[in-house]
């Protein structure tokens, strides 16, 4: 059944009528590359460079940052590697950037952007070391902020990463605000990439840490689903690097919703690249128009199955 399950799982992302849709990677760091290699990665959709960040009084140095940026790069000429600048605060805590005061919600708090805004010194540290290791690359670096709510914020970045040389800034859309307004927000930047984990604790009130909000703490949500084709409709690219990438299922009613590429832990790809060659993009549509007019998240999930016939 896994050998049937997986007919299709190589080559490059695309649908059964040959719509692409890049097949990415999530990372934590240039230890992950093999892997994501190895399953056929098209590039990487999520850098995770908090990795880098943990675990020390202070940061690491501008050189530091550079090699581990390079080597990334390095293993996927031709391709793209999509960098999220340091996301501190809330699931995430530095030790050398600790929260202001006493924060009673620190989901809420200063986290992502935020934090970098204060930090200012740290935010142009890791762009100008992002550019340098770009520099004579033959892969695409694309830089991007987490947690935008808005389109100052998304300004606010795209300057920045202007001013260190890079020249393709996107922001995460895990904020329901910057989903539900994403067309002030596309003027500013490149791409959106949809961090659904955030995007959901935000949109349910249902926080990530706590096990026992799991049931709510679901992207079929049909509000969740409001929410990414909010963000997929605004006329830039739109990928998705949050869990809900990497759920062959979900992963089509995504493509139905217009979102343009999938970044996901690197041994979900071979199931979601077949899952695509299995349905054209018409039966994404209407299977992401099916779970959109569910009531539930487990109405949605079933009425996405009936629609996309053969994925389990
Ligand atoms: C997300 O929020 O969906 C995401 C991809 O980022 P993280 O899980 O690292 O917050
Ligand atoms: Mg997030």
């Amino acid at each position: 059944a896994r050998a049937e399950a997986l007919s299709g799982a190589s080559g490059p992302g695309r649908t059964r009528d040959g719509h692409p849709v890049p097949l990415l990677a999530n990372i934590g760091g240039p230890r992950d590359v093999p892997a994501a290699v190895e399953n056929g990665a098209e590039g990487i959709g999520l850098y995770r460079t908090e990795f880098l960040f943990l675990d020390r009084a202070t940061p690491p140095s501008d050189e530091e940052q550079e090699r581990a940026y390079r080597e990334v790069l390095e293993a996927f000429p031709g391709g793209r590697v999509v960098v999220r600048a340091l996301d501190a605060g809330a699931d995430k805590p530095l030790a050398f950037l600790p929260p202001p005061g006493d924060e009673p919600n620190p989901a809420l708090g200063e986290r992502g952007l935020r934090m970098l805004r204060r930090h200012p010194d740290v935010l142009a540290a890791q762009l100008s070391a992002l550019a340098r290791a770009a520099s004579g690359q033959d892969a695409k670096l694309q830089v991007m902020a987490p947690m935008v709510t808005d389109a100052e914020e998304a300004a606010f970045f795209a300057a920045a990463c202007r001013d260190a040389g890079i020249e393709h800034p996107g922001v995460m859309i895990e904020v329901p605000a910057a989903a539900l307004r994403a067309g002030d927000l596309a003027p500013e930047v490149e791409f959106f990439s949809l961090g659904t984990n955030d995007l959901t604790q935000y949109a349910c009130a249902a926080d990530r840490q706590v096990g026992g909000l799991s049931h709510l703490q679901d992207a079929w949500q049909p509000a969740v689903l409001d929410l990414v084709a909010s963000a997929a409709s605004a006329g830039i690219p739109c990928g998705v690097c949050g869990e809900a990438a990497g759920d062959p299922v979900l992963a089509c009613v995504l493509v139905g919703l217009g979102v343009t590429s999938l970044s996901m832990s690197a041994p979900s790809l071979p199931l979601v690249r077949a899952a695509l060659a299995r349905h054209t993009v018409d039966e994404c549509r209407a299977a992401a128009v099916a779970a959109r007019a569910s009531r539930s998240a487990g109405e949605a999930k079933e009425a996405a199955r009936r629609a996309l016939p053969g994925l389990a």
